[in-house]
């Protein structure tokens, strides 16, 4: 963005009626698509789509693309970004795209900026389902469509956003997007995957897609020898070797003769796996261990590193990087969080197993961490016999232990078992409605079946309905009540960390992570970008203490309505007793708050967890405030 802008500047489009209109907003007062999209968001219930103020210029990870508003799943503003997706975006010379009101058919939006013209914008209607069903199918069909209609119109490659039928069926459709070469879409996929903004982009504002990019050129900060003192002055390098340094575990750690989220976490994790709906909390170590052996690194792992690392298959997001975190496999891209969801959490430890679970989950559009979770808790009731196969509308018994778990077979036949799954749910009448959310849904199977049923889930829960989730790792920070849950505002640390000071340091890491969306920067950068970025706010635009300020504001502001339900289900509670017992049993913390919680816990765990949540949202709140 050119360091001589002083307003960001936001279309906003009226999808009801096809008008828009420019507003600007002083840089100084807002920052970024985060600020303003609060403000605009609780005034309009808009969703925002939008860059920051960094985006197209030479620092890397600067343009993502960063979504956000009231969430339909999570039921209080929330925020998912999408890598690369931005650099495009900055072509249409805006900060961000704020859409209000519905349109009454389901339509494409399309927006395309030629030089300095004013932004051409059109809204077409489509027929959701008869392009779902063609070509690629679902999410990518949209694609497809939009390119097969406009690519022509553009002078560069365009990206099309674009939604799938868990958008229609479910309170959690995630926003999917393709990088684009020479005109042909690759397999390169990108989400905003959490929040539910695809089911928000189609049900609130029937919009299906969005097509967009042009030729329009600021002047981005691109002076690499400026931008290479100030990392002199600090770390003593420059900027592209402070990036490489930081970004080692992304690309290729030499430690761990891997790399990516998916080869450095399945190397590192040994007995903190999580597998089978979360069972392994109540397995002894050394059976844990045994699962990471034998099914996750002499099979799982072993095929990644073989058909991914060694074969250097690796894209970046579509912006140059030097990470290249996108790990390939042919048509399908590994990261860590989706194959952990939708793989060991499913029972499922095989490379093709899941590559089909993950790729039709994908297809269909849905938020993969979200739909495993389902997907789990749903497999270890029927394992459980607590309900039966036809009463969620399938057939067949997942194998759900890892007693002799035949590695292929078994994890073919869970693969397909979360297949049918998934069908269920995007099915007219289907016997898994998930219309008004997972949460409600396991409240009514709760209701007929019993509380056993709900108690195998495991989600964070936010007001009466709103639901999502945790990201897949073994630590009480993922189930913190925070305004916002299911991405990284919050400590995930292996280690103890005493409740009080667990929600301080949540309030910590959601000022930085917020930080980053807020400037639109890819976390896998975070190592200098929160350390750097506010003297480089200072030395671009003079106002770093503003940044700082407003940054403190605006979390305080997220804070304000933090509506957190205390954990719902038991298996919620037996995740953080399972993981205080092995600080204590397994990795000898000799911690007295520690041995005083084990305490409590073996007293009376229901009450022990009440205290243990009210103590780190004491933490959130005695740090999100203003003053
Ligand atoms: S680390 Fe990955 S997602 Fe982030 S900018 Fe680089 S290629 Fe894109």
């Amino acid at each position: 963005m050119n360091k001589n802008q002083r307003s960001l500047k936001v279309i906003i489009i009226d999808a009801s009626s096809g008008f828009y209109h420019m507003d600007h907003y002083p840089i100084g007062i807002f920052f970024g698509p985060v600020d303003l999209g609060i403000h605009l968001a609780h005034k309009h219930n808009s969703l925002n789509i939008g860059v920051g103020l960094l985006a197209g210029s030479i620092f890397p990870g600067s343009n993502r693309l960063i979504v956000n508003g009231i969430s339909p799943c999570w039921h209080g503003f929330f925020i998912s970004s999408m890598g690369g997706a931005g650099l495009i975006f900055e072509n249409l010379g805006i900060n961000m795209l704020s859409i209000v009101g519905k349109s009454s058919r389901p339509s494409l939006l399309y927006l395309n900026r030629i030089h300095g013209e004013e932004i051409e914008i059109e809204l077409i209607p489509v027929r959701p389902r008869e392009i779902w069903s063609s070509g690629r199918k679902g999410v990518y069909a949209v694609m497809e469509y939009a390119l097969d209609k406009f690519a022509n119109r553009y002078e560069n490659d365009p990206r099309v956003l674009s939604v799938g039928p868990a958008s229609y069926y479910t309170d959690f459709g995630a926003i999917a997007s393709v990088t684009v070469h020479k005109g042909e879409l690759t397999h390169v996929d990108t989400w905003a995957g959490r929040g539910g903004f695809g089911t928000k982009m189609l049900m609130e504002h029937g919009i299906i897609g969005i097509i967009y990019g042009g030729t329009y050129i600021d002047e981005d900060f691109c002076d690499r020898t400026v931008a290479d003192s100030w990392f002199q002055d600090k770390y003593k390098q420059k900027l592209a070797s402070k990036d490489f340094e930081a970004t080692t575990k992304y690309r290729f750690d030499p430690k761990f003769d891997t790399g990516g989220t998916f080869g450095v976490n399945y190397t590192t994790l040994e007995e903190r796996i999580i597998a089978f709906n979360y069972r392994t909390i109540f397995m002894p170590k050394e059976e844990r261990l045994a699962i990471h052996k034998n099914l996750i690194v002499d099979h799982y792992l072993k095929q990644f590193n073989e058909e991914t690392i060694k074969a250097k298959q690796q894209k970046t997001c579509g912006e140059p990087c030097a990470a290249v975190c996108k790990k390939m496999r042919g048509e399908f891209k590994k990261d860590y969080e989706p194959y952990q969801a939708m793989g060991p959490l499913c029972g499922v430890f095989d490379q093709r197993a899941a590559e089909l679970l993950v790729h039709h989950a994908d297809t269909l559009g849905f938020d993969a961490i979200s739909v495993g979770g389902i997907i789990s808790w749903l497999m270890e009731c029927l394992a459980e016999g607590d309900l039966k196969p036809e009463e969620i509308g399938i057939d067949g018994i997942p194998v759900f232990t890892a007693e002799n778990f035949r590695v292929v077979e078994d994890s073919l036949h869970n693969g397909q078992i979360g297949m049918q799954i998934l069908n269920q749910i995007i099915t007219d009448n289907g016997k898994i409605n998930l219309n008004e959310g997972a949460r409600k849904f396991a409240r009514h199977l709760a209701r007929e079946k019993g509380k056993n049923v709900l108690d195998k889930f495991v989600y964070v829960g936010f007001a009466r309905h709103g639901w999502i989730v945790p990201n897949q790792y073994w630590s009480p920070g993922v189930l913190s009540p925070m305004a916002i849950m299911g991405k990284y505002y919050m400590n995930y640390s292996k280690d103890f960390i005493e409740p009080r000071e667990l929600g301080r340091e949540d309030a910590k890491r959601m000022i930085m992570e917020l930080m980053m969306d807020n400037m639109g920067i890819c976390r896998f950068h975070r190592a200098w970008a929160e350390d750097i970025m506010p003297e480089i706010i200072e030395q671009l635009f003079g106002i770093k203490e503003e940044f700082l300020a407003s940054l403190k504001l605006t979390a305080s502001r997220i804070n304000s309505r933090n509506a957190s339900t205390f954990w719902e289900s038991e298996r919620n509670i037996d995740f953080i007793h399972s993981f205080l017992l092995k600080k204590q049993n397994e990795d000898g913390v000799d911690d007295p708050s520690l041995r005083d919680w084990l305490k409590r816990f073996s007293d009376d765990k229901y009450k022990a967890a009440l205290d243990f949540w009210y103590d780190i949202h004491k933490g959130i709140h005695e740090s999100l405030r203003e003053f």
